[in-house]
């Protein structure tokens, strides 16, 4: 096809940055929250992320989700497109989507058989509905997996897509079954609060989520950072009643979609710790305050 990869690995963001310009790729694969940081860092040296010759941005190894995309599209002024992958299994490219619908992962079905169970029961869930993702290598040789439990929840769709492409698609990985949450009984995936956190413009992409013991109840508190733009407008002021507006309107948008109620935390830009591989998002010393 005549394409030709640059293998840089993931850190050293001045180096990435450096090499986008230099060898001017098309297309971008990392993690979602890495090529936020990217972009940031390419602002910073006074580049815009926009201008450069990327066109196309692969990312997985971590959950995100639509809202996020559309943050990478943005910022980026890329196409971005999910892939799905377990080293266990091949790596990223066991399924991914297609540029013309970025609606679900195309499986490689004719060198995976994908099944979706029922955790608990381990019975078959019908199309369309979410489970823990199980899949069987048809072509692998020397380390063949048979009904391999990934833990990731998914849902499979067999209706036939626009690109012409004829295997199922999966949906994005909604989290993984030990990434659930169960704060107060809810079970909770940070990638829900995620969605609600991007639909407030003023606050940047970047979280974090404190979890611990109040007694005998969880507390959570969800760490997040005011746009450059939002903390001058507020006088650099965290008091400031905007600040507290959004923190109301975030609290109300995550009490919607998860059924809990957190703490809201909102920091100064950039005082969230950024990943070059994945994002540390979940900081949980719940246990530890039991053990102690
Ligand atoms: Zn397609």
């Amino acid at each position: 096809m005549g394409i030709t990869t640059v293998p840089v690995s993931g850190g050293n963001t001045k180096r990435q940055i450096m090499l986008i310009q230099d060898f001017k790729p098309q297309v971008i694969c990392s993690t979602p929250s890495y090529a936020l940081h990217i972009a940031e860092k390419m602002r910073e040296q006074g580049i815009d992320p926009k201008e450069t010759s990327l066109k196309y941005g692969i990312f997985g190894a971590e959950p995100w989700s639509e809202e996020m995309r559309n943050t990478i599209e943005q910022k980026l002024g890329i196409k971005a497109m999910d892939i799905y992958g377990l080293s266990e299994i091949v790596g990223p490219g066991v399924s991914i989507e297609c540029m013309e619908e970025q609606d679900g992962l195309h499986i490689q079905e004719d060198h995976f058989l994908f099944e979706v169970i029922e955790p608990d029961t381990n019975e078959r869930v019908p199309d369309g509905e979410y489970g823990e993702l199980v899949i069987t290598s048809l072509k692998k040789e020397a380390l063949p997996i048979i009904r391999y439990r990934t833990g990731d929840i998914a849902a499979i769709n067999r209706e036939k897509c626009s690109c012409g492409r004829t295997t199922a698609r999966m949906t994005r990985v909604k989290g993984r079954i030990d990434d659930m949450l169960v704060i107060r009984g809810v079970n909770v995936f940070p990638f829900e609060m995620e969605r609600s956190l991007l639909n407030v413009k003023e606050l940047t992409p970047h979280y974090q989520l404190f979890l611990s013991k109040d007694g005998h109840l969880d507390a959570v508190e969800l760490s997040v950072e005011l746009s450059e733009e939002s903390y001058v407008r507020c006088q650099q002021n965290l008091e400031h009643a905007e600040v507290s507006r959004l923190k109301q309107q975030l609290q109300t948008a995550i009490k919607q979609e998860c059924l809990v109620s957190i703490d809201i935390d909102v920091k100064p830009p950039k005082s969230i710790p950024r990943s070059e591989g994945k994002a540390v998002r979940i900081v949980d010393k719940r246990m530890e305050q039991t053990v102690n």
